[in-house]
């Protein structure tokens, strides 16, 4: 039977979606995870009763996540995913064949068996031979490591429960640690509309460890705001001046978002936001 979804937003606005046919609902130890089918937006997975992904327009997201990094490393091979869960973020790291290795750490094994049967046009790689599914906190498991990666990718829920202390200064610290000399970090950080306060400590936390730290951004019609802020950093390239972004023309990667031109233009910051993250 129809319904209407509303994600809460703040305490006075939401976002409100029409749903043909709840798919799955249930609770893991972690949070609440709903399957819905949206009229406009298809597929669609909620937690804790915040819209994730649409099979719409999930390709912003995953793309730009992933390829502004990728793109940006001259020789990108061992690449770490914290969250992302649902798989959209390494069906884009599998376009890379330099990436003889990904590691995917999910602290929820449901997320990833829900995407896995109701969700395959993202989860479609997580069998890939080169991807590692690892079940566990990505605080912890990065702790260890020093030096091993090329490219990790914080593809996270916003800043409450199990996600929390992935927005925090310790876990940054030990993420720089576990990147190589020339490593990148890229995080999805949250709405400049709505989540400014996340957006400007992010900035303040990042700082004294990234020499280069740059905003950017895409469109994500289904969360809050519409407009979505990724942060970018590197211990030695810059996403500008340092991308091989030239070499998308003789791939044939099947981009629905990405190329050349977004790849600079993402980076265009518009005034109020500047002033945010100064
Ligand atoms: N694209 C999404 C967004 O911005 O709304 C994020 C997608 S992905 C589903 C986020 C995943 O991060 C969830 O599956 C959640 O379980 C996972 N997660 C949250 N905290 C985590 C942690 N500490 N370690 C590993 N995964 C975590």
């Amino acid at each position: 039977m129809d319904f209407w979804f509303t994600e809460t937003v703040n305490d006075t606005v939401g976002n409100t979606i029409k749903i043909k046919k709840r798919i799955f609902s249930g609770r893991s130890d972690f949070q609440k995870i709903e399957v819905l089918d949206a009229y406009h937006y298809g597929r669609t997975l909620i937690l804790e009763g915040s819209v994730q992904l649409t099979e719409k327009d999930e390709f912003t997201y995953h793309e730009m996540i992933s390829h502004i990094p990728l793109f940006t490393h001259p020789h990108p091979e061992h690449v770490l995913v914290i969250g992302g869960g649902d798989g959209g973020t390494i069906r884009e790291v599998m376009k890379h064949s330099t990436v003889t290795r990904a590691k995917l750490v999910e602290i929820d094994p449901l997320v990833i068996e829900k995407s896995k049967q109701f969700l395959s046009f993202v989860s479609c790689e997580m069998d890939n031979p080169r991807v590692e599914v690892i079940i566990q906190d990505g605080i912890q498991y990065v702790k260890p490591y020093t030096g091993i990666f090329d490219v990790i990718l914080i593809d996270s829920t916003d800043p409450v429960g199990p996600a929390t202390g992935l927005y925090q200064k310790e876990f940054f610290q030990d993420v720089h640690k576990a990147l190589k000399d020339d490593g990148i970090m890229v995080a999805q950080s949250e709405s400049p509309f709505f989540d400014q306060q996340i957006v400007r400590e992010l900035y303040t936390t990042l700082k004294p460890l990234f020499p280069i730290r740059k905003m950017y951004l895409a469109p994500v019609p289904s969360y809050p705001s519409g407009l979505w802020s990724f942060v970018f950093c590197s211990k030695k390239y810059d996403p500008i001046l340092d991308n091989r972004c030239e070499d998308l023309r003789r791939l044939n990667l099947n981009m629905r978002y990405y190329n050349e031109a977004v790849h600079q233009a993402a980076f265009a910051i518009p005034n109020f936001i500047q002033e945010l993250i100064a």
